[in-house]
């Protein structure tokens, strides 16, 4: 799917100073450098390989606008024990890595509590909200607003007792404006999206969840929008933060160094290791998540499926039909198990009895995720030159574009679209 040719080229002699230095091009360093140099900011953004090289290139590609409950909640402190039974499950833990992410597990355990959740469904909601304006109008100024799907999305059911069992989330969605319509029965199913097996017997159809052609797509779109601004992307690895009395200097593997006025952290889940060398230890965990990309035509999809109790989702996109979610924590270097791509196809072709599971493409991607289910945005601790803006999970597609807002603000030093006292990289400390 990538390929040498697509790497970004190297640093040039004149790439060693810039006003502001995007590290990361996934599609949130992507739509933050856009944002900046829409408002005539110099900016640098660097990628130790290319544009999407990690979680932004074969997500699920869902802007998943009424996605507010944070995952840290007590549904899934209820669920979890039942699906880590299952080695391939929805949710696993490597067990040679848990020792490593007990303290993570701990702090996500606190942010399950009833009154954290109140709070962090809040903050979550309001930045839904900015992200459901913010990402048609970067998209459009970027002349790609024609790969947004305005289709909605259908959750299915095996049971009306499955879908009781999320009711307490449907009210707070509705408490936050979020329209939404359930289904009862396989006819009322089939009007939306036929051909599903008859196990699945309730919805929920969302009509303002929409989807992109592809992932890759968007990001593309806005890396080549960033370079029509005179914007500079490059192949570089950062790997410490020096602050200065000229700027911050960023040293990179090799050798090299670049000295910007100010740096903004966009490494996805490498973004921790980052801050650490400004003395910041920030709780960034990977959800690793997996999926198969099939060809189109694979299945007659009119909008994306969640199968929210076997934790996969089934997109349509111009490139295929990709089915996967799932969660595994497993650290950021362990080898992929495709097994779980396997697995999750077969349990979609169980639903969906015409996929014909041929001649896809199988993918593993590390989530960016904090304990709270809420991104890091905002300033570094030592240094307010340095703004960290990571740490987005599931929802990194859907929020880019309100986090380049948001990032924007603090760079101008205008006052924030939202309270950002939920999003400090200091929260956990
Ligand atoms: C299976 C799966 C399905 C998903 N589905 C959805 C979805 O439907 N909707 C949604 O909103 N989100 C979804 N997500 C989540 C979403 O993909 C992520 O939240 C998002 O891509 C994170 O973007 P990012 O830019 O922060 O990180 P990444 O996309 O990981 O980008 C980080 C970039 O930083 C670079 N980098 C790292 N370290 C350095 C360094 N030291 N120097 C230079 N460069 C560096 C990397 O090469 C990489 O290109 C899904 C994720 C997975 C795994």
């Amino acid at each position: 799917m990538s390929s040498a040719a697509d790497l970004l080229p190297p640093l040039a002699a004149t790439d060693t100073t810039c006003d502001v230095l995007v590290v990361g091009a996934g599609i949130v360093g992507v739509a933050i450098a856009l944002r900046i140099a829409q408002e005539g900011r110099d900016v640098l953004l660097v990628d130790r390989e290319r544009v999407a090289a990690q979680a932004s290139r074969v997500n699920a590609g869902a802007l998943a606008f009424s996605d507010i409950l944070p995952l840290a909640s007590p549904g899934i402190l209820r669920k979890a024990p039942r699906w880590l039974l299952d080695p391939l499950g929805p949710l696993a833990i490597r067990p040679r890595y848990l020792p490593r992410i007990a303290p993570w597990l701990v702090r996500f355990w606190r942010a399950s509590q009833p009154d954290r959740v109140r709070a962090s469904t809040a903050a979550q909601a309001a930045l839904m909200d900015l992200s459901a304006t913010e990402t048609p109008a970067l998209l459009a100024s970027a002349g790609a607003a024609h790969l947004i799907r305005s289709d909605g999305v259908l959750h299915v059911y095996e049971s009306e007792a499955e879908l009781a069992a999320g009711e307490a989330g449907w009210r707070a969605r509705r408490e936050h404006g979020i329209a939404f319509t359930h289904l009862h029965g396989q006819d009322a199913i089939a009007e939306l999206q036929p051909g599903l097996a008859p196990s699945l017997v309730a919805a929920t159809f969302v009509p303002g969840w929409k989807t992109v052609s592809d992932p890759l797509e968007v990001v593309e779109a806005l890396a080549a929008a960033f370079a029509q601004r005179g914007g500079r992307a490059r192949r570089a690895e950062a790997t410490a933060l020096v602050p200065g009395a000229g700027g911050v200097t960023v040293r990179l593997a090799g050798g090299g160094e670049i000295v910007a006025q100010r740096v903004v952290i966009a490494a996805g889940a490498w973004s921790h290791r980052l801050a650490r060398t400004l003395g910041e230890r920030i709780p960034l965990e990977t959800e690793r998540g997996y999926n198969t990309t099939l060809p189109p035509g694979a299945f007659d999809l009119r909008r994306q499926l969640t199968f929210g109790g076997h934790g996969f989702v089934v997109t349509p996109l111009a490139t295929g039909v990709r089915v996967g979610g799932a969660v595994e924590f497993a650290g950021l270097d362990a080898p992929p198990n495709f097994a779980r791509s396997a697995t999750l196809l077969a349990k979609a072709k169980r639903f969906m009895p015409a996929l014909d599971v041929t001649g896809g493409s199988e993918w593993m991607g590390f989530r960016p995720s904090l304990p709270d289910t809420l991104p890091a945005i905002g300033a570094a601790a030592a240094d307010d030159r340095v703004i960290y803006a990571f740490g987005h999970g599931h929802l990194g597609l859907t929020q880019a574009a309100a986090t380049a807002r948001l990032v924007a603000d603090l760079i101008h030093g205008r006052a924030p679209a939202l309270a950002m006292a939920p999003f400090r990289p200091q929260r956990f400390a």
